[in-house]
């Protein structure tokens, strides 16, 4: 089991960054990557090389773990981004911006992307008055996010709001914390994406 929990910090560790999979942990100093700045393993403190391919992977793998997709949503949605007008790296992100599990992260509910999503399957969430129990929801402007009335008692959602009241949601989302909600304002730009990547490379892979 203690090896399970650790498997989320060898990821960002492996990234060199992290990637806020583990909640409140991620912001203090027990965060791994804070403590050991170097890659899991034996080998770890050797700085590889990498060839334009594996930096290319690497980026993607990343991105992947940042928002918890696997790899045939991923594909999926770069073929979503590719055939939307504009550009294909940043309609990627848009896209993996606007999924529901990232969204209720976003908002506050959820202490990381991996417990939203577990809330989320729980059918925690409704989306403009219907419950929706899919993380891959993906959410439009307009739209509002909200617990289910009869889940708004729940420990873990009030533990959530007490832990992330200083979290500052994103200017595309609209917090209503009074009545456990929140609006989609506009769909995500670039520059609301705080993972540090270079979408380009996961283009350049695709494009292969
Ligand atoms: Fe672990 Fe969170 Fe730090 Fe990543 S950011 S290493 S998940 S504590």
């Amino acid at each position: 089991m203690a090896r399970y929990k650790d498997e989320q910090c060898r990821i960002c560790r492996r990234e060199g960054q992290k990637l806020f999979l583990k909640g409140s942990r991620c912001y203090s100093d027990k965060c791994s990557v804070s403590r050991r700045n170097y890659a899991p393993g034996q080998h770890g403190q050797k700085k590889a090389k990498l060839s334009e391919y594996g930096t290319q992977l690497r980026e993607k793998q990343k991105t992947k773990s940042f928002y918890g997709v696997g790899e045939r949503q991923f594909r999926k949605y770069f073929e979503m981004a590719s055939n939307k007008k504009g550009i294909t790296g940043e309609n990627l992100l848009q896209i993996l911006e606007s999924r529901l599990d990232n969204v209720v992260y976003r908002l506050g509910y959820g202490v990381s992307r991996p417990q939203a999503r577990q809330l989320v399957n729980h059918g925690l969430f409704e989306v403009n008055g219907k419950k929706v129990d899919i993380a891959s929801y993906l959410v439009k402007p307009g739209d509002v996010i909200a617990v289910r009335e009869n889940k708004k008692d729940a420990a873990v959602i009030k533990e959530n709001v007490e832990a992330n009241a200083t979290r500052p949601v994103p200017t595309w989302l609209e917090k209503n914390v009074e009545n456990l909600s929140g609006k989609v304002i506009k769909l995500a730009s670039r520059e609301d994406v705080d993972i540090q990547v270079a979408e380009h490379l996961i283009v350049e892979l695709y494009s292969k």
